[in-house]
């Protein structure tokens, strides 16, 4: 079957260079919505001009995401492989052990495609129809590369509902979906197929790095912990006391199972965060360290609003329970709320609180998370972290 092409009416193009093209800058005519989703394509001007190889779905806002400016790309087995290479050599450059992101989809040329890497063992999200397509090219390319000798499909995020695409986590080989996760020479567990997302946020690395750097002799209250990525980090940096909240009793087990393989002692508590920063603001109690990691408050751009008014509710909130001299780091993961806005709705939280707080520290994701310079809202992460009088 010969390559489909899809044709980019004159000046519709919003943005050269970006990897996306919208549903409303194609011709979307009958010839193009009949196109199986997934399928690669070659994008080309009225004129001919060739815009590159992507793939296509014709159900997706994302019509278009591209692979490459040239067109006639061929994508399998060695395109993957090549991709997953760079992307490898990347990550051997940054990181001395092989815990780590391996792919960040549109940052890695390899757009709705994410790969974490532990140790021989990794996980993999196909994000969109194109990438769920070439599963197995990208299963072989991942072979070729690396030879995990275990692979765990997490294709359960709720994005490909987007794509029109189902939820299913499966083991494709190998078996213990537990495993060790190394990182700033701590060792964690976590559970690739129960877990949430892969199993384990990479992203903070360097954020709980940063924490951990200050936490020695103090009290920490990890909120939204997870299972422990930046309390159990401070622990073992020297912290006094560390309590970490979550609303999951699984990651909280986990958390604990993890301080204990570390040599250090977590506080669990199961609650809603926003309820118990409330109980223990009332209760006058404080700590040295307060790092608040919320999931996505904004999860889609209609939700921006009420979103941005949950991160100020969550400053003030947590402000209230920082101890005078204490140190408060607020993060949010949502690609759908500006750096600026975030910024902003934390400062009137602070405002509100009545204390004076000192920017520090204003960052996002580590290197194996690479940002398209094209792509803004593939910068989710944001990170900021106060020092409050
Ligand atoms: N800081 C963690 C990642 C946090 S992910 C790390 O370093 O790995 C967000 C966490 O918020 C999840 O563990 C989720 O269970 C928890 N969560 C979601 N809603 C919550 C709520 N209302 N109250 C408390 N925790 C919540």
């Amino acid at each position: 079957m010969s390559r489909k092409t899809i044709i980019l009416p004159k000046g519709r193009r919003a943005r050269i260079g970006s990897p996306w093209i919208f549903s409303n800058e194609i011709r979307m005519d009958e010839a193009a919505k009949a196109i199986a989703p997934g399928s690669v394509v070659n994008v080309r001007g009225e004129d001919g001009r060739a815009f590159g190889t992507g793939y296509f779905n014709p159900r997706s806002l994302i019509a278009v995401r591209l692979l490459s400016e040239d067109c006639d790309l061929a994508v399998g087995a060695d395109f993957f492989a090549q991709r997953l290479s760079r992307a490898l050599k990347l990550r051997d450059e940054l990181y001395d052990r092989p815990f780590y992101r391996l792919a960040h989809a549109e940052g890695d040329g390899l757009p709705g495609l994410v790969v974490d890497r532990f140790g021989d063992t990794v996980t993999v999200q196909m994000g969109t129809a194109g990438m769920e397509r070439q599963q197995e090219a990208i299963l072989a390319a991942l072979d070729a590369v690396l030879k995990p000798r275990t692979v765990v499909l997490r294709n359960d995020a709720p994005s490909r509902a987007l794509e029109g695409l189902d939820s299913h986590v499966k083991m494709v080989r190998g078996e213990g979906h537990r495993i060790a996760v190394e990182e700033n020479g701590a060792r964690y567990i976590a559970d690739l197929t129960e877990g949430q997302k892969t199993g384990w946020y990479y992203d903070q690395r360097d954020n709980r790095a940063f924490i951990a750097g200050l936490a020695k002799g103090k009290s920490v209250l990890d909120a939204y912990s997870y299972t422990g990525g930046f309390g159990i980090l401070a622990a073992k940096a020297g912290a006094r006391e560390v309590v970490c909240l979550d609303s999951s009793a699984p990651a909280l087990a986990l958390a604990e199972e993890s301080a204990r393989a570390n040599g250090v002692s977590i506080k669990p508590v199961k609650a809603d965060a926003f309820e118990e920063l409330a109980r223990l603001g009332a209760a006058g109690e404080t700590f040295d360290m307060v790092l608040a990691d919320p999931p996505p408050f904004v999860k889609s751009k209609k939700d921006l609003e009420p979103g941005a008014k949950a991160y100020r509710k969550l400053a003030r909130l947590a402000a209230d329970v920082t101890a005078p001299g204490g140190i408060l780091k607020i993060a949010s993961c949502s690609h759908n709320i500006p750096p600026e806005r975030f910024a902003a709705e934390c400062a009137a939280g602070l405002q509100r609180s009545g204390r004076r707080a000192a920017l520090i520290r204003s960052a996002g994701a580590g290197p194996d998370h690479p940002v398209h310079p094209m792509l803004p809202e593939s910068a989710y992460l944001k990170a900021l972290v106060y020092a409050l009088d």
